[in-house]
């Protein structure tokens, strides 16, 4: 309990002059938990070390990249050989064809993919595409469900939700909300009463197949499957967002795993290893509209970026090398998730911890999370005080009640041992016990 945060504190405090909130991404500010964020100098497996010298079990992965852990040989020594033949061209390079033959040999609902610098530049370009494809304006997305920044997608559900939706962020117009219709995770009514209240105006559902921007919340039974139905019955693309679920809840991501095919996929995190890279892929006829085949445009500078393929590439084929891979994941996330319960067992709390294979959450609330309606009143109070507590015995969460945590191959059993007993001594703390 003696660890001192004092650089981070200072680095903060240097960081807040030049950089808004001191962050290049909000939610690493701190502000739902209070507080100071570690500022991280090195990690390696399963660990990360801050500026004060503090080494932390790591449940955050950089958001969900790193299944390897941190600092695989493999990885590092590829970027090594990419990096010294030079960062970046902008031409085509040997390293995207091999990344995209492995990428769309795991995914085959994916006859061709494009790459792309984030999972920002993925879903906006899908959604880009399902309506250069339609020539229909409206998308129909999740209440929970994220899908970067993008503007169509920082919408919230207006007060007639049937109608139109309201901008989420400041600077986003209403003409652009009134084209995002807002449905409820896991009801599946609430997506057909929106498709066919305007059928031949909805370009695309898009979905996290597993919502893991709520939490972790799973589809129920048939849900994927009802629109995947809807979506053909209507001619409206189905786009599944993988960015976070991609190689992580299977090798081929919740498409895989519950045997639904979208008509189009956006990846992230782990295609790129740790570097950025976002990709999105589908059928034939649809990715033939791309340009230059087609007339729907996309482009980037840094796209297909060589160091970024070589991270993507050595981690896929690292993760393919192992055929037990996903099996080993499972088992640590199963140890972990019997340590939790035993713990709230004992501490008499009957709080819930959901998760999908490697990816899952402890929500503050004795109910079961389905939708954004079930997350959102979580304790997010008793939730910040566990999770500065788990900071304080050396366990780096996600700094949100709405974020999941991610395994690595490399965290072990004594890793997940120490986490349960303070998980322990946190929930005491959290729940004064
Ligand atoms: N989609 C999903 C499901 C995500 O979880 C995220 C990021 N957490 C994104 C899209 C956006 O990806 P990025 O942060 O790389 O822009």
């Amino acid at each position: 309990m003696s660890r001192s945060y004092k650089r981070s504190i200072e680095l903060l405090a240097r960081a807040q002059q030049k950089i808004p909130g001191g962050v290049n991404s909000p939610v690493r500010a701190y502000s739902s938990v209070g507080g100071s964020p570690p500022f991280i100098a090195k990690a390696a497996g399963p660990n990360v070390w801050d500026a004060d010298g503090n080494r932390y079990i790591d449940y955050v992965g950089s958001w969900g990249p790193m299944i390897l852990g941190h600092a695989h040989q493999g990885v590092i020594e590829a970027v090594q050989k990419a990096v010294s033949d030079g960062t970046s061209f902008g031409a085509p390079t040997e390293r995207e064809i091999a990344l995209a033959e492995l990428v769309t040999s795991l995914y085959p609902s994916m006859d061709l993919v494009r790459m792309v610098s984030s999972g920002t530049e993925a879903t906006m370009t899908a959604v880009r595409l399902a309506r250069g494809a339609t020539g229909r304006r409206k998308i129909i997305k999740f209440e929970g469900c994220y899908h970067g920044h993008g503007d169509a997608f920082l919408i919230k559900a207006g007060s007639g939700a049937a109608t139109l939706g309201e901008p989420s962020s400041p600077g986003v117009t209403e003409g652009t909300a009134a084209d995002t219709l807002s449905a409820t995770y896991n009801d599946l009514e609430s997506v057909k009463i929106l498709v066919e209240a305007s059928p031949d105006d909805v370009a695309a559902i898009i979905v996290e197949p597993v919502a893991g921007n709520m939490g972790c919340v799973p589809p129920n039974q048939g849900f994927l499957q009802g629109m995947r139905d809807l979506c053909d019955r209507h001619g409206v693309v189905l786009i599944f967002d993988e960015v976070m679920t991609g190689f992580r809840v299977a090798l081929g991501g919740a498409q895989a795993l519950y045997g639904i095919t979208p008509d189009l996929t956006t990846l992230g995190k782990i295609i790129g290893g740790g570097m950025p890279v976002g990709a999105f892929g589908g059928r034939r006829e649809l990715m033939e509209q791309i340009a230059p085949l087609g007339h729907v445009y996309q482009a980037g500078t840094l796209s297909g970026n060589p160091v970024a393929m070589a991270a993507g590439l050595a981690t896929l084929s690292a993760i393919t090398e192992m055929p037990d891979f996903y099996d080993q994941m499972e088992t640590k996330a199963r140890t972990l998730t019997s340590g939790m319960q035993g713990v709230l067992d004992q501490l008499n709390l009957n709080l819930k911890f959901q998760r999908v294979g490697s990816m899952g959450c402890l929500y503050f609330t004795e109910v079961d999370v389905t939708d954004w309606q079930t997350a959102e009143v979580c304790d997010t109070d008793r939730f910040g005080v566990y999770m500065h507590s788990m900071l304080d015995q050396g366990i780096y969460l996600a700094p949100s009640q709405f974020e999941v945590g991610f395994l690595s191959i490399t965290h072990s059993d004594e890793d997940i041992a120490q986490t349960v007993d303070a998980a322990h001594l946190s929930l005491k703390k959290a729940y004064d016990r």
